[in-house]
C-alpha cells in the first residue's frame, strides 16, 4: 500500500511539533513531503527535513532560503505565499499549522487542489469563510478540523442527518476551559500581567492562541469557525465554561440527546483522527483513566468581564468581512500585548474599536480580503500607544 503523502506547514510551532509526534509512531502509513515554517526557528526547520528526509521547504524570506540550501543539499526550498501555495497542493493531506491569517494561501490552495485540509489555523477560515466555501466544493477536496473543540463536534455530528444545516440538530456547544483568568473580577483583571497571561490551566500551546484563550477571543472564534465548518449560523453555537477541559464539545439533537466527545486534552488525538479519517489510528493519546475520580463541571461564560464572546456574535451578525476585520486586529492587539505595549484589557478593546469602525465590504475575491485584512490592521495599529 502507498503511503500517504502529508504537507506540514508551521511545522516548528506547537501544533506542528505535536503533528511530527503523531507521524513518528505512523511511518508505513504517512510519508512527510513538504514543510514550511516562519523566519523564527529556521534551524528546526532543518532538522526536521533531516530526521524525516523531506524534499521540499517553505519560508518566509530569501535569506532563510539561503540558510536552508546552505544545510542541506538536493532540496527544493520555496519562499513566501505562493510558495505556501505550491506546497499546500503538493500532498495528499495538507496540515495547516501556521499561525494567523498567513496562514491563508496554504488553506485556500489545499482545498483549490482537491486536498484533505487538517486545518489548525482558524484564522484563514473565520476570515476567508466566503472564499473558502468556493473551493471546499472542489473534488476530492475535505475540511477535517484538528480544533479540538470542531473535532469533537466532528465525531458528535457521525449519526446525524446528512442535509446541509443539520435539521436534527438544536446547537453545538462549543466547550472553553475559560483560561488563566476564569473566576477573576474586574479589579482583578485590570492588573492581569502577559505572564498570568501566557500561564493557561489546561493546554500548552503557541503564544498567539493562549493569549487568545485567556480573553475568550479564542472561543469567538471558535463559534465563527464553527458555524463556517458546519454551515450551522451562529445562533445555533453556545459556549459553556468547563474547566476540566475534558468534554471537548457536544451536539445537541432536536430531542434533547447530547453527544460529547471526551478526552484528556491532548492536541495529538484530534491531529491523528485528521490524518486517519476515515480510520481510527490505534494510539489513545489522550485516554481516560475512569478508576480514578473524574468531576465535570459546567458553567455559563462571564460575558461581562470577556466581552470578547460578545464581540465574536457581532461581528457574525454583522457579516461581510467583519470577521475578517476583528480577527486582524485581535492579532495586531495581541503581538502588542506581548511586545508588552498594551495591557491586557486593551486587546479587546482595540477589537472593539476597530471592529466600531467597520468599512462595510463583502468578501467575494481574494484582493477584496487582502484589502480588508490591509485596512483593519491599519486601524489597529493606528489605535496602540505611540
Ligand atoms: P505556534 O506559534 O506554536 O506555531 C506557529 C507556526 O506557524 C510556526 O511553525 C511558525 O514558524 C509558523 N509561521 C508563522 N508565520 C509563518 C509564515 N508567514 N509562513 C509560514 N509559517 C509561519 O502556533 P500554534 O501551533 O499554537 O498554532 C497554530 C495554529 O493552530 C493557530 O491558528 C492556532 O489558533 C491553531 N490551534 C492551535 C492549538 C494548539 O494547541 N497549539 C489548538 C487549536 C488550534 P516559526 O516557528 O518560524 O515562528
Ligand atoms: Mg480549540
Amino acid at each position: 500500500m502507498s503511503r500517504t503523502t502529508v504537507a506540514l506547514l508551521g511545522a516548528t510551532g506547537s501544533i506542528g511539533t505535536q503533528t511530527l509526534e503523531v507521524l513518528r509512531r505512523e511511518p508505513e502509513r504517512f510519508e512527510l513531503t513538504a514543510i514550511a515554517g516562519g523566519a523564527a526557528r529556521v534551524d528546526q526547520l532543518i532538522a526536521i527535513a533531516k530526521e524525516f528526509s523531506v524534499a521540499r521547504i517553505g519560508v518566509p524570506t530569501n535569506e532563510a532560503r539561503e540558510t536552508v540550501m546552505e544545510a542541506l543539499a538536493g532540496v527544493e526550498v520555496v519562499v513566501g505565499d505562493e510558495g505556501l501555495s505550491e506546497l499546500a497542493s503538493s500532498a495528499d493531506t495538507v496540515v495547516n499549522a501556521v499561525v494567523g491569517f498567513a496562514g491563508l494561501p496554504v488553506t485556500l490552495s489545499a482545498l483549490r487542489s482537491g486536498k484533505r485540509l487538517a486545518l489548525a489555523n482558524k484564522e484563514s477560515l473565520i476570515a476567508a469563510s466566503t472564499l473558502v466555501e468556493k473551493v471546499r466544493h472542489t473534488r476530492g477536496a475535505e475540511l477535517v478540523p484538528i480544533d479540538s473543540e470542531h473535532c469533537a463536534i466532528h465525531q458528535a455530528l457521525a449519526g446525524a442527518s446528512a442535509e446541509a444545516g443539520y435539521p436534527d440538530v438544536r446547537r453545538l456547544i462549543l466547550t472553553a476551559s475559560g483560561g488563566p483568568f476564569r473566576g477573576w473580577d474586574s479589579t482583578a483583571l485590570d492588573t492581569a500581567t502577559k505572564a498570568q497571561a501566557l500561564a493557561h490551566p489546561t493546554w500548552s500551546m503557541g503564544p498567539k492562541i493562549t493569549i487568545d484563550s485567556s480573553t475568550l477571543m479564542n472561543k469567538g472564534l471558535e463559534v465563527l469557525e464553527a458555524s463556517a465548518l458546519f454551515g450551522i449560523e451562529v445562533g445555533r453555537v453556545e459556549v459553556v465554561i468547563h474547566p476540566q477541559s475534558v468534554v471537548h464539545s457536544m451536539v445537541e439533537y432536536v430531542d434533547g440527546s447530547v453527544i460529547a466527545q471526551l478526552s484528556k486534552p491532548d492536541m495529538r488525538l484530534p491531529i491523528a483522527y485528521c490524518l486517519g479519517l476515515p480510520e481510527r489510528l490505534d494510539h489513545a493519546w489522550g485516554a481516560l483513566d475512569f478508576h480514578s475520580p473524574l468531576s465535570l463541571e459546567f458553567f455559563p461564560p462571564d460575558r461581562a468581564n470577556f466581552p470578547a464572546l460578545s464581540i465574536a456574535y457581532e461581528a457574525a451578525r454583522i457579516g461581510g468581512g467583519a470577521p475578517a476585520w476583528m480577527s486582524a486586529a485581535n492579532e495586531v492587539a495581541v503581538e502588542a500585548f506581548l511586545g508588552e505595549r498594551i495591557t491586557w484589557r486593551q486587546i479587546v478593546e482595540i477589537v472593539s474599536t476597530t471592529l466600531d469602525r467597520y468599512e462595510p465590504t463583502p468578501i467575494e475575491t481574494l484582493s477584496e480580503l487582502l484589502e480588508a485584512d490591509r485596512r483593519a490592521r491599519e486601524i489597529a495599529i493606528a489605535s496602540l500607544p505611540k
